[in-house]
């Protein structure tokens, strides 16, 4: 490499950008792998360092780009959620672009040039026009991407590796090889054979030599083969007066508001219909994507061949092919989760985000980016409209659409067939009055589960707790059994018998006395779901029944698989935590059970009433059919908990109406903007002190609340002391400045997480 100057590069590390020596014009945004201290790793570039540090720079050891492969609208939105989540640059590219998409430097650009020649010329300045060019599609560099790429889901394809082609193979292998090198290096193997006229056993033996490969995709598209039919609906009145609602040339925010079945999906595919038809793409986020193998099948059926998906689950090379594909501008329709909003598409025409009120599109780990939100501002960049979906809409969204800063989409008919479950309440008081002792399961919650098994239908019972016994307490001393990492208690879990700490994962064998003060007074308090499984067995040995929480679905796929067994009606009674709500489709529940309604109620969280309504609405919800009508009993020790009430009427206009007036007295979103710094340490001071000179920096801010440092509602977690410092503003702006006014420093040991939605930890 010649000509190299000082540049500063963000690297993919918890470090402030470093200069290293690079190519003179090398584009900004184009990544670099560099040595630090040693290792490999890589970076993007930010531009020339005009002020270079004194000591010996070492130079990049590879440039991996030619041109900066995101499009410039993505650039652009980059660099706004840098800047806005106080996070770098390469984080963010490195959601983009999987470290395992890689360009290919042999490309031709001419008849005599490859990408390299440019690069060893130093020609920068040409590579940046062909990026130009080829970001605006009039340049087609079809090799740019040349390793294997899948096609479709569900479906095998062949590829050739990268083994020489031998000079000795026999007539059906020879075609197999010659039919692979002629459509670039990698088919269908039903086009292969087909094209070929040789059976599956010649890729067999092709594949034992090493000369081709199989690769196969998680099917997702197995599951529900007859959905792919894709049949032709006729929308009702409300749907078209939707669809219509929706400018589909310029920005605009819409709220789609309508209970499960009421027919949102059947909007966003009309809606995405014509924005195809317009040479544009869609861009559809989802909550959880392995939870929709029937959406997938229905995209699919609609849209055939046109739709890529971004699964948190595929391997690497599955996830690369698909960011390949968007790159190639090969698939108009991207599907995916959280981190999709960041996918490599060109030319967005639509943006969906069904389920919006999911706290899944807010990630908790850096960077710590909500998807629903920078799908709005990606809407803005790219100027298309974005449709947010819900049966029960967050209060963040439902008060813009009350204040018109969204447009509300309605839909209030009742898919047809389909009417309110009956909801019963239990009041716990009165059972504990009558029993003189803790109810677990009612009178009345008994009797309706044992007729509902006696019918052959479906009981789900709900105790969002896992484990066995919440935690241990000595009723000598009354002291609990804590971790001694962390200040929360121990959970018991018998199955494993071990006391288990839900965040930092230590675990230890139950002690025989209290280890405080060796009495021999240790019992449990608190069932999780557990114990409620062993409940169960006793009471109805005759029952199937499957827990679903975290301890049961830790492999991947066990969830989905746990849930499909249900709705195939392999599953008597379903016993779990909020993983319930997922599910979709139960043709034989007839019976919901949730045993303890106030438990989301106690977290010391502003969001605590609405995360309790969502999820006791989506759970109650899941009971009766058009065949089988549903009934729900849902045990309380609070009545009168407007969460509890209006969940019980399935009442969400009701209950944003009585909470959103709370929120303005308190001034908490979405009346008000929060930013949450939290700084560990291995002492409590270590941890207070860069936030207490953090809140100095800040004082002068005007129209800024700040709130502590104090610590954090978890003060220890492994060893280490939390601290937390709150600040609260009318705008998201004011926030933005104290982001300027006291920049984070990468390396520090601050971390801010921006619009939390979490406190409880
Ligand atoms: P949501 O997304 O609100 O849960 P869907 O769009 O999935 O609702 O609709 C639920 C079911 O009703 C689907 O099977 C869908 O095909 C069907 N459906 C929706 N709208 C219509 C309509 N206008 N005519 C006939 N069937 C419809
Ligand atoms: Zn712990």
């Amino acid at each position: 490499m010649h000509n190299l100057v000082p540049t500063l590069i963000e690297l993919v590390r918890p470090l402030p950008p470093l200069t290293y020596l690079a190519p003179v014009g090398l584009q900004p945004g184009v990544r670099v792998r560099v040595k630090i201290r040693n290792s490999a790793t890589w970076g993007v570039v930010l531009g020339h360092d005009p002020n270079p540090p004194k000591a010996q720079l070492k130079p990049v050891e590879a440039v991996l780009d030619p041109f900066p492969l995101l499009p410039p609208k993505l650039e652009e939105l980059l660099r706004f959620a840098a800047g806005y989540y106080g996070c770098g640059l390469a984080h963010l590219t490195a959601i983009c672009l999987p470290q395992v998409v890689q360009a290919d430097w042999q490309t031709p650009v001419s008849e005599t040039q490859r990408l390299c020649d440019l690069r060893d010329a130093g020609d920068w300045q040409r590579l940046m026009e062909l990026g130009d060019a080829w970001h605006r599609n009039e340049l087609s560099l079809p090799s740019l991407f040349h390793r294997r790429e899948l096609r479709g889901a569900g479906l095998t394809e062949v590829c050739r590796t990268s083994l020489a082609h031998p000079a000795k193979v026999n007539a059906t292998q020879g075609r197999v090889l010659a039919n692979l090198e002629a459509a670039g290096g990698f088919m269908l193997e039903t086009a292969l054979l087909q094209a070929a006229k040789v059976s599956a056993s010649v890729l067999g033996t092709l594949e034992k030599h090493g000369l081709i490969e199989r690769v196969r995709r998680l099917d997702l598209m197995s599951q529900k083969r007859e959905d792919l039919v894709h049949k032709d609906v006729l929308l009702n009145a409300e749907q078209c007066q939707a669809t219509h609602a929706v400018g589909l040339d310029t920005f605009g925010v819409h709220l789609l508001y309508g209970v499960t079945g009421s027919g949102k999906t059947e909007v966003y595919l009309e809606l995405a219909e014509r924005v195809l038809a317009a040479g544009k793409r869609v861009l559809w986020l989802v909550p959880e994507i392995g939870l929709t193998p029937r959406l997938l099948a229905r995209l699919e059926a609609r849209f055939p061949g046109r739709v890529a998906v971004g699964h948190a689950g595929l391997n690497a090379t599955e996830k690369q092919a698909d960011v390949v594909r968007l790159l190639k501008d090969e698939a108009p329709l991207f599907l995916g989760v959280r981190n999709a909003v960041l996918a490599p598409l060109r030319n967005i025409g639509l943006i969906v985000v069904d389920e919006e009120q999911e706290s899944s599109y807010k990630s908790e780990e850096h960077p710590r980016i909500h998807a629903r939100d920078l799908a709005i501002k990606r809407g803005q960049i790219e100027n298309c409209p974005v449709v947010l979906g819900s049966a029960t809409p967050s209060l963040e969204s439902w008060h813009a659409a009350q204040t018109g800063r969204y447009k509300l989409l309605l839909l209030t008919e009742r898919p047809a067939g389909s009417f309110m479950p009956v909801v019963q309440v239990v009041d716990l008081r009165e059972c504990y009055k009558i029993a003189r002792k803790k109810v677990v399961f009612s009178p009345l919650l008994l009797k309706a589960s044992k007729d509902t098994l006696e019918r052959g239908e479906q009981v789900m019972l709900l105790l969002n707790r896992r484990g066995f016994e919440n935690f241990w307490m000595c009723r000598a001393c009354g002291r609990t059994l804590d971790c001694p990492h962390c200040s929360v208690s121990l959970t018991y879990h018998k199955g494993a018998y071990r006391l288990r700490c839900h965040l930092c994962g230590w675990e230890t064998a139950p002690p025989e006395v209290c280890i405080h003060c060796s009495a021999e007074h240790l019992r449990g308090v608190g069932e999780g779901t557990e114990q409620i499984e062993d409940q169960l067995e006793e009471l109805f040995p005759a029952a199937r029944i499957l827990r679903l929480d975290r301890d049961t679905t830790q492999r991947r796929g066990s969830l989905e698989a746990g849930l499909l067994a249900a709705e195939n009606g392999e599953v008597d009674l379903l016993v779990g935590t909020q993983m319930l709500a997922k599910g979709h489709n139960f043709p034989k529940l007839t019976l919901v059970g949730i045993l303890n309604a106030d438990l989301g109620l106690k977290i010391s969280d502003f969001r605590a009433a609405e995360r309790t309504f969502h999820l006791l609405t989506q759970v109650a919800g899941r009971a009766g059919r058009a065949e089988l009508s549903g009934r729900v009993i849902l045990q309380t020790y609070n009545p009168e908990h407007p969460a509890i009430v209006h969940a019980v009427a399935q009442n969400f206009i009701g209950f944003a109406e009585a909470e959103l007036p709370y929120r303005q007295g308190m001034g908490y979103p979405p009346f008000a903007a929060m930013s949450l710094y939290r700084s560990e340490g291995e002492t409590p001071e270590a941890a207070i002190e860069p936030l207490r000179q953090l809140k100095a920096k800040l004082m002068t801010l005007p129209g800024l609340r700040i709130l502590g440092p104090l610590e954090a509602p978890v003060a220890r977690v492994k060893d280490r002391y939390r601290m937390q410092l709150i600040l609260k503003a009318a705008a998201r702006s004011t926030l933005s400045e104290a982001l300027q006014l006291a920049p984070l420093n990468p390396a520090g040991p601050i971390t801010l997480d921006r619009d939390p939605i979490s406190f409880g930890v």
